[in-house]
C-alpha cells in the first residue's frame, strides 16, 4: 500500500496503463553496442530537427515577424554546422557512447562556453545551445507529442508527469483514476481530474518504475491510497468502499436544487463551478451550479499548432455562455505561461516560469493576441451573462492597460457595428499577496474580486504549488493568506461589491465554515465538490463561523488554526 496526495475523491479499480517516459535518460549512461548504428541515429536526428526547425520557422513567419524567425535561422545553422557533428561523433567513437550523451556532452561544452564569455549578446547565445540541445535529445528519443495514444479502456494512467499537453491528448472517457509520482493538490493534473471526476492520487514515488501495464490497481482518490497488485481480501474491502462512495453521490443528490445557505438562514453564498471547456458547463449544471466563477480559457490555445481565431474563440464563449443560461459566466482572460506553455509562441525558457512572462504580463506584451480574445468574449456577451476577468494583477497599471485593450475592442466593435454587452461586468484575480494588499486601490476598477487561492498560498508562502516535495509547506490555512483574503472581502464589501474565490480552496469542505466567517461571497470550484460544500455550508452556524473566523485571524501559525477548525467541528 502506497500513500501519497488525495487529490481527487472516489476510489477506482482497474488496470494500469504506464505512460512512457523519455528513454534518453537511460542512455545519457548506456555504452553503444554497435557504434556505426549510433553515428546513424545522431546523423537521423540532426536531420529530424532541421525539418521541425523549419516547419516552426514557416509558422513564425506567418504569425509573427522575420524578427522571431529569424532566431531558427540561427538553431538551423547550430545543427548545419559540421563542428557539431564531427564532435559529437568522435565521443562516439572514442567513448562508445550512445548517441544522446555524445550529444548532451557536445552541447552542454558549447553552453558552457557562451556562458563564460563576458559580451551579454554572446552569453545569451547559451540559450539557444540548450534549445537545440533538448530538441536534439528528444527526436533521438523518438518520443512523439501525445503519449496517451494506444491507452487502453477502462485504465488506470500512472505517469511520472502529467503535462497540459498530455491531458489534452488524453481520452477521458476510457481513464478511471490517475495516479503520478509529481504535482501537488493545486497542479494541473489535480484540478483536471476533480473536474472530470476521475480519482486521483499524486505524489507516489517511483510509481511510473514499479507499475507495469495490466497490473492491477487500486486508487483511493479520497484517502490518497494506491494498492497495487492488491489481494483477494483488499479487492473485496475496496469494491464495497466504491458502492458506498457512490450511494453517497447519489444520496447528496438531493441537495441540487437547494440554495446554499446557512442552517440559521444567516448567510447565503452562490456556488459556481470552474471549467476548461463549454463542455464543462454540462456537469456544473448537473450538480447545481449557480453560474461559472472561472472559466479556464487557456485550454482553447493549447495542444494546436497555431493561435486559436477569434471566430473560433467567440463560438467557444458563446457556447458557454448558452449552456448556462441566464447564469453569470466569468470568462478569465489567457493564462499561460507558469506550467502551461504554448509552443507555437515561442516564450524564452524561463529558470522561475511562475514569477515570469505569465497571464496578463504576456497578453500586453502581446496586444494582437489579447484584443482578440477580448473582442471574442465581448461578442460572446450578447448570448448570456457573460463577465471579464484579468488573472495574476499585480500592479494597477496592468489593470488599467487591461482595461484600455478592452475600450480599444469595444471601439473597434462599434464602429464595425458589432453587437456587445457595453456594460459587461469586470473584474480581478487576486492571486498575488502586492494585490491584495493594495485591493482598495483597486476596487474602483473592477466589479468584482476572485480570489486565486492556488497562486495566492504559493506567492504568499513562496512554496511550489507543483512540487509534491512542498505539500506540508502548502498551507491554505496559514494566518497570512487568511489576512490576506479577509482584507480582500473587506474591501470589496466597503465598496459595495463582491468577492468570490476560484482556487482549489474553496471547493474543500472544511475551509468553509471560515470563508463563510470571513463574508466570502461567491465559490466557485470543480463541479465534483459542489455538493459536499454545499452539504457543509448548510449545517453551519453563521454566528459561529463568523466568531471562528475571528479567532482564526487572531492566531500565528497554519497549526493553530487547524486546530481551532478541528475544535469547531
Ligand atoms: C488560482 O491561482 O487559484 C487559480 C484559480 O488559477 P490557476 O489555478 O488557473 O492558476
Ligand atoms: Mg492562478
Amino acid at each position: 500500500m502506497k500513500t501519497g496526495i488525495a487529490a481527487s475523491r472516489g476510489i477506482a479499480i482497474g488496470r494500469a496503463y504506464v505512460l512512457a517516459e523519455t528513454n534518453y535518460l537511460e542512455n545519457l549512461t548506456a555504452k553503444a553496442e554497435n557504434l556505426q548504428q549510433e553515428i546513424f541515429r545522431l546523423d537521423e536526428a540532426i536531420h529530424k530537427a532541421i525539418s521541425e526547425i523549419q516547419g516552426v520557422k514557416e509558422k513564425a513567419l506567418r504569425e509573427l515577424n522575420a524578427k522571431h524567425a529569424a532566431i531558427f535561422d540561427a538553431h538551423i545553422s547550430i545543427l548545419q554546422d559540421e563542428t557539431l557533428h564531427k564532435d559529437a561523433k568522435s565521443l562516439i567513437l572514442s567513448d562508445c557512447s550512445k548517441a544522446e550523451c555524445a550529444v548532451k556532452k557536445t552541447m552542454d561544452g558549447y553552453c558552457s562556453l557562451f556562458d563564460q564569455m563576458e559580451d551579454e549578446y554572446l552569453k545569451e547565445r547559451a540559450g539557444d545551445f540548450r534549445d537545440v540541445s533538448s530538441r536534439l535529445l528528444r527526436c533521438l528519443s523518438g518520443e512523439e507529442g501525445d503519449r496517451c495514444a494506444g491507452m487502453a479502456e477502462d485504465c488506470i494512467v500512472i505517469a511520472r508527469d502529467l503535462t497540459p499537453s498530455d491531458t489534452a491528448h488524453m481520452d477521458k472517457e476510457k481513464v478511471k483514476a490517475i495516479v503520478t509520482e509529481l504535482g501537488g493538490r493545486t497542479s494541473h493534473t489535480a484540478i483536471m481530474a476533480r473536474s472530470l471526476e476521475i480519482p486521483a492520487v499524486l505524489g507516489i514515488k517511483d510509481i511510473a518504475q514499479t507499475a507495469k501495464n495490466g497490473d492491477l490497481l487500486i486508487v483511493d482518490g479520497t484517502a490518497g491510497i494506491v494498492i497495487v497488485n492488491p489481494g483477494e481480501e483488499q479487492l473485496r474491502t475496496y469494491e464495497q468502499k466504491r458502492l458506498e462512495y457512490i450511494e453517497s453521490q447519489n444520496v447528496m443528490q438531493q441537495l441540487v436544487d437547494l440554495p446554499a445557505v446557512t442552517k440559521d438562514g444567516g448567510r447565503r453564498v452562490e456556488l459556481a463551478v470552474n471549467i476548461g471547456s463549454a463542455e464543462d458547463c454540462a456537469s456544473g449544471l448537473r450538480y447545481g451550479a449557480e453560474g461559472v466563477g472561472l472559466f479556464r480559457t487557456e485550454f482553447l490555445y493549447m495542444n494546436r499548432a497555431t493561435l486559436p481565431d477569434e471566430e473560433e474563440q467567440y463560438l467557444a464563449y458563446r457556447k458557454a455562455l448558452e449552456a448556462m443560461g441566464s447564469r453569470a459566466v466569468i470568462i478569465r482572460t489567457l493564462d499561460i505561461g507558469g506550467d502551461k506553455s504554448l509552443p507555437y509562441l515561442q516564450i524564452e525558457p524561463e529558470m522561475n516560469p511562475f514569477l515570469g512572462m505569465r497571464a496578463i504580463r504576456l497578453c500586453l506584451q502581446h496586444p494582437h493576441i489579447f484584443k482578440s480574445q477580448l473582442r471574442a468574449i465581448l461578442r460572446a456577451s450578447c448570448y448570456g451573462k457573460a463577465r471579464i476577468m484579468y488573472p495574476m494583477i499585480a500592479a494597477k497599471w496592468e489593470l488599467k492597460a487591461a482595461n484600455q485593450a478592452l475600450f480599444e475592442a469595444m471601439a473597434e466593435l462599434d464602429s464595425q457595428g458589432i453587437p456587445y454587452n457595453k456594460h459587461i461586468e469586470k473584474g480581478i484575480m487576486i492571486e498575488i499577496p502586492a494585490a491584495a494588499i493594495v485591493a482598495e486601490h483597486f476596487v474602483e476598477d473592477v466589479d468584482f474580486f476572485s480570489i486565486g487561492s492556488n497562486d495566492l498560498v504559493q506567492y504568499t508562502l513562496a512554496v511550489d504549488r507543483l512540487n509534491e516535495k512542498m505539500s506540508d509547506f502548502y498551507k491554505p490555512l496559514h494566518p497570512a493568506v487568511l489576512r490576506l483574503i479577509k482584507h480582500v472581502i473587506d474591501v470589496s464589501h466597503r465598496a459595495g461589491k463582491w468577492t468570490g474565490m476560484c482556487g482549489e480552496m474553496a471547493g474543500e469542505e472544511k475551509y468553509a465554515p471560515l470563508l463563510i466567517g470571513m463574508g466570502l461571497d461567491e465559490f466557485s470550484m470543480s463541479a465534483s465538490s459542489l455538493l459536499t460544500v454545499k452539504k457543509t455550508i448548510r449545517n453551519l452556524d453563521y454566528a459561529q463561523a463568523k466568531q471562528l473566523a475571528r479567532e482564526a485571524l487572531e492566531l500565528g501559525e497554519a497549526a493553530q488554526v487547524t486546530e481551532l477548525l478541528k475544535g469547531y467541528y
